[in-house]
């Protein structure tokens, strides 16, 4: 069968979309529902979204991650929450079992995906093991029929909705002991001996449309639903992770572009004292401050789809992936905040889309790892390459380094000191925040000169290097003051210093 052109598809894709959220009732979104709106199921099946992430050997269109993340961008203008949805289907379960399942369980699975409305989702979080996964107590051994897994998993997305779970879980050793390594497995919801039971519904804060529960893990699977691991299962995590982490630039490109064009629709049309709020100056920077972040997302895409797909090793691209997970998303939060605060009160009702996305965006600076965790490791991985020349000069290691190499002179008065390898760890985190947003202006230079608009990446180099400078600030204070432990009770009181 002949498959119809991508740019057709995302035409006929983008159309589809936008009419279903225009013509969203109150009852499919409202406030107290949790899990995907019949309506929204529709599309799945009847424009198979998930055939983005799926090899064309299966009926897929090959898994390029130039389609997965258009197709993300495209979503998330309208909704971030199913944008979400399909990152979680696609980075989650069907680019890892591309890669990594064996030939019977990707023949068995993938059809699913394709023909009906099957959706999939990824649980390694547990309530007592959250930023340190690897120490995950959920374990398996080997069964008559293949691998019986028990445990407790939290808030993956699509909690008792997925029909196909990626299930993490550590080989039990003797008595308690687990062994190091962590293994992957897909479990089957429609098969009772497979099916995870949520056993607590999660209200959540935001992200409606995706439901969150705590789960009770009592499983047996055959034995060709486990994912194959060349070296081993962290290495074959991190490339998994890695790749997920470089599918947030299509989500936040499509979400930021979407707080832009709210943005200037309502600064152009609300008058205060006498003038559109669009003519006035700080009215002004907020919006250029999105039309740059817009910029160095789409930045972050070109870069994502040039080196993400399933045919690489992403393993050992940490440093590249925790710079587009940690940025991307605190642009997210800042653009959701800058639309809240232009927009004003109206935009505090549960229903405007400007409180709504304050909400929905924050949890990307938790999930797929803390940013504050992340960006230290960011700056001790920058660290190392300093330690490994022997210079921590910061201009010199920027020319040195190379992600930053290109962009490095822009720089030149701003970065020329040296930096004390034994700083604080929120010293790390400025240090983190800097380096990344730095590499981020690389690949934006790079995508200028790939011939995207040179108004636009002059811009975003401007906007973003007053961000930096204001960063740097922060990061040459001395400002080292820890929490003071007073009884609470007994803080002193203003009044008595009247
Ligand atoms: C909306 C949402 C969707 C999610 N989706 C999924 C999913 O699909 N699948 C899944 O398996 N999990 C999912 N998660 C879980 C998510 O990955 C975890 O919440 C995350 O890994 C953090 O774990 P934790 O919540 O237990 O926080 P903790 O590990 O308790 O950390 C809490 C905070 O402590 C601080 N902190 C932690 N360690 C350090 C440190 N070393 N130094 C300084 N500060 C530190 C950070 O500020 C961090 O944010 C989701 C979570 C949310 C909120």
């Amino acid at each position: 069968m002949m498959l119809e052109k991508f740019k057709d598809y995302l035409k006929r894709y983008q159309i589809k979309i936008k009419t279903l959220f225009e013509n969203l009732s109150e009852r499919d979104d409202s406030e107290h529902r949790r899990g995907v709106p019949p309506r929204i199921m529709g599309l799945v099946a009847s424009l198979s979204p998930s055939a983005v992430s799926i090899p064309a050997e299966y009926g897929g269109r090959g898994s390029l991650p130039s389609e997965i993340l258009s197709l993300l961008e495209i979503t998330s203008y309208e909704s971030l929450p199913l944008a979400l949805v399909f990152g979680i289907n696609g980075a989650l379960f069907l680019e890892p079992l591309a890669k990594y399942g064996n030939e019977r369980l990707r023949s068995e699975t993938f059809g699913k995906f394709i023909d009906t409305r099957s959706l999939g989702g990824l649980m390694i979080t547990e309530p007592d093991y959250g930023t340190d996964a690897l120490a995950m107590r959920t374990s398996w051994k080997k069964s008559d029929t293949g691998y019986a897994i028990e445990g407790t998993k939290h808030w993956a997305g699509l909690s008792g909705h997925a029909d196909f779970w990626l299930m993490t879980a550590r080989e039990k050793g003797s008595g308690s002991d687990l062994k190091r390594d962590v293994d992957f497995f897909i479990c089957d919801s429609s098969d009772p001996r497979q099916s995870v039971k949520p056993v607590e519904e999660y209200s959540s804060l935001g992200l409606y449309m995706i439901p969150y529960a705590l789960n009770h893990v009592d499983v047996d699977v055959p034995t060709h639903h486990r994912l194959i691991s060349p070296k081993s299962g962290v290495r074959l995590m991190q490339d998994l992770l890695h790749r997920s982490r470089m599918r947030f630039p299509g989500m936040a490109t499509g979400f930021i572009h979407r707080m832009m064009d709210e943005a200037v629709d309502h600064t152009q049309n609300r008058f205060v004292s006498g003038n559109n709020l669009f003519s006035y100056d700080q009215v002004q920077k907020r919006l250029s401050d999105l039309q740059a972040d817009h910029t160095m997302a789409s930045a972050f895409s070109r870069h994502s789809a040039e080196i993400s797909s399933i045919d690489n090793d992403l393993s050992g691209r940490s440093l590249e992936a925790n710079i587009h997970k940690t940025v991307l998303s605190d642009m997210m939060q800042n653009a959701a905040q800058s639309l809240l605060q232009l927009v004003g009160a109206k935009g505090y009702k549960t229903d405007h889309i400007a409180g709504r996305s304050v909400v929905d965006s924050r949890p990307f600076q938790i999930f797929e790892g803390s940013n504050d965790v992340i960006y230290q490791q960011v700056a001790d991985q920058f660290l190392k390459h300093m330690s490994l020349n022997k210079d921590f000069h910061f201009l010199s290691a920027l020319k040195s380094h190379p992600l930053t190499s290109k962009i490095a002179d822009h720089f030149k008065r701003m970065t020329n000191f040296t930096i004390n390898p034994n700083m604080l760890q929120r010293k790390k985190i400025d240090f983190g925040r800097i380096f990344s947003r730095i590499t981020g202006l690389e690949w934006t230079l790079d995508m200028g000169n790939g011939g995207y608009n040179s108004a636009l990446v002059n811009q975003a180099l401007d906007s973003m290097t007053e961000r930096i400078q204001s960063l740097l600030g922060s990061f040459q204070g001395i400002n080292t003051t820890r929490f003071i432990p007073v009884e609470s009770r007994a803080l002193s009181h203003w009044r008595e210093t009247l």
